[in-house]
């Protein structure tokens, strides 16, 4: 598979990363409650494709109800995409997205960003989390371990470099995912040979 997904909240920057990944600017989503389809890039020349599903999560001016089928349209097409899906990129906002959980899991709620994690893992296809937005985050390695911890993954988060990126897409600073991506991509070209 050469397809890469790009799954998140809505405006922890998935857009923004998009751009920054693939050259092309395009239009962010439109309207709320609009379900975006999934968009495909080529990325530098290779012919590796990008596909940026739409947010999901809380969107003003979206009720429960859409918000679901958002989450059941994303969750469906990486089933059905899964044995083409190289890598499932899980953008987070890394200032916001400990709280999120938190808050979550103290309403007895399973947070979507957890619940991703452990889908992609599920059907197989390795999660990167690109923890966007790290320009506004102080405690950089705290926060990452406690990233780490909420999504099941023993501290410190360097022992995960290729799963956990620190990134800020607004700058272009998205090294660590390039790296992760890069090599993820020259293992699956191992496995064909
Ligand atoms: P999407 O809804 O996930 O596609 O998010 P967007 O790409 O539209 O970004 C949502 C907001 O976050 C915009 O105001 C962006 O400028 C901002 N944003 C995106 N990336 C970064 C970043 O790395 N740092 C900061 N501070 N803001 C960012």
């Amino acid at each position: 598979g050469d397809e890469v997904v790009l799954v998140g909240r809505s405006n922890v920057g998935k857009s923004t990363l998009m751009r920054e990944l693939t050259g092309h600017s395009f239009d962010t989503g439109g309207k709320p409650g609009v379900t975006r389809q999934p968009n495909h890039y080529d990325w530098a020349g290779q012919d590796f494709m990008f596909t940026d599903l739409p947010g999901f999560g809380f969107m003003s001016g979206v009720d429960e109800q859409q918000r679901e089928q958002i989450k059941t349209d994303v969750v469906r097409y990486v089933e059905d995409n899964a044995d083409d899906i190289l890598a499932g990129v899980l953008v987070v906002d890394g200032k916001a997205v400990i709280d999120i959980i938190d808050r979550h899991r103290e309403n007895g709620d399973i947070p979507h960003d957890v619940e991703m994690f452990h889908f992609l893992q599920d059907v197989g296809v390795d999660p990167i989390v690109a923890v966007n937005k790290m320009d506004k985050v102080d405690d950089r390695d705290e926060r990452l371990n406690d990233l780490c911890d909420r999504l099941g993954l023993f501290p410190p988060w360097q022992q995960y470099r290729e799963t956990i990126c620190p990134i800020t897409a607004k700058t272009g600073s998205i090294g660590p995912l390039e790296e992760a991506l890069g090599q993820r991509f020259r293992e699956a070209k191992r496995e064909e040979l």
